[in-house]
């Protein structure tokens, strides 16, 4: 094992407990509790996230799995994502995500293309980077999947989500996204995994999703760290 310098000034300890050795120990991942499966339009229980087929609707995203309660270690390790030892903190969490997901076949099957959430680009620069984007990256290359980030832009500028209501936040995102159909236009048989690191409303996975069916694309998945 290398002892490499930053050991020394920032030792590796659990986010969510402070043992030393990993970012994520053991103890608090199988404590970690795994989220509760369901439609994204309901709300209600269904098997792996799939959206009911009565709740499906024209341009519907066809299901957002989840993989878990945003709280504990994982709550904790995405929100130092954005502040401490990033690069590592990430490796562990796309580490354990790719150990999850793998178990839920029906969710990376068909040799999915993961995309991730467009940031406006004066955001992502503020934000230094796109930490789901990064997640995504690494996520979908251990998994063998290709990964797109630019399959779905942003056509223009819109106000934080954060802080308004459910209605406000669908209509602060109507038909913001523009899929890079010129590039991707061939891959609309293909399933489709839009990943993001922590869903609330599901709002923009759906808005996504839309925009996607509407250009053809007939099977389009979200995947999210936590909810
Ligand atoms: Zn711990
Ligand atoms: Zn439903």
């Amino acid at each position: 094992m290398t002892v490499r310098f930053a050991d020394f000034l920032f030792p590796k300890q659990c986010v969510g407990c402070g043992r030393g050795g990993k970012f994520l120990c053991d103890r608090c991942l199988s404590l970690q509790l795994p989220a509760s499966q369901v439609c994204i339009e309901c709300e209600r229980p269904s098997v792996d996230g799939i959206t009911h087929y009565r709740c499906k609707r024209r341009h519907g995203i066809d299901g957002v799995y989840c993989l878990w309660r945003y709280d504990g270690v994982i709550r904790k390790a995405l929100i130092s994502l954005k502040y401490r030892f990033a690069f590592e903190i990430e490796e562990e969490i796309s580490k354990q995500v790719v150990r999850s997901v793998i178990k839920r076949s029906v969710v990376v099957s068909h040799n999915p293309i993961f995309t991730c959430v467009p940031l406006h680009i004066s955001r992502e620069r503020w934000r230094g980077f796109n930490q789901a984007g990064i997640l995504a990256m690494n996520i979908s290359k251990s998994l063998g999947c290709r990964f797109f980030p630019d399959l779905v832009v942003r056509k223009k500028k819109t106000t934080p989500q954060v802080g308004l209501g459910k209605k406000e936040r669908s209509k602060n995102l109507r038909d913001v996204f523009e899929v890079n159909i010129d590039r991707y236009g061939d891959c609309r048989k293909e399933k489709i995994i839009i990943f993001d690191d922590v869903v609330t409303t599901g709002t923009t996975m759906k808005e996504m999703a839309k925009a996607l069916k509407k250009a053809g694309f007939d099977n389009v998945w979200g995947l999210a760290v936590a909810r």
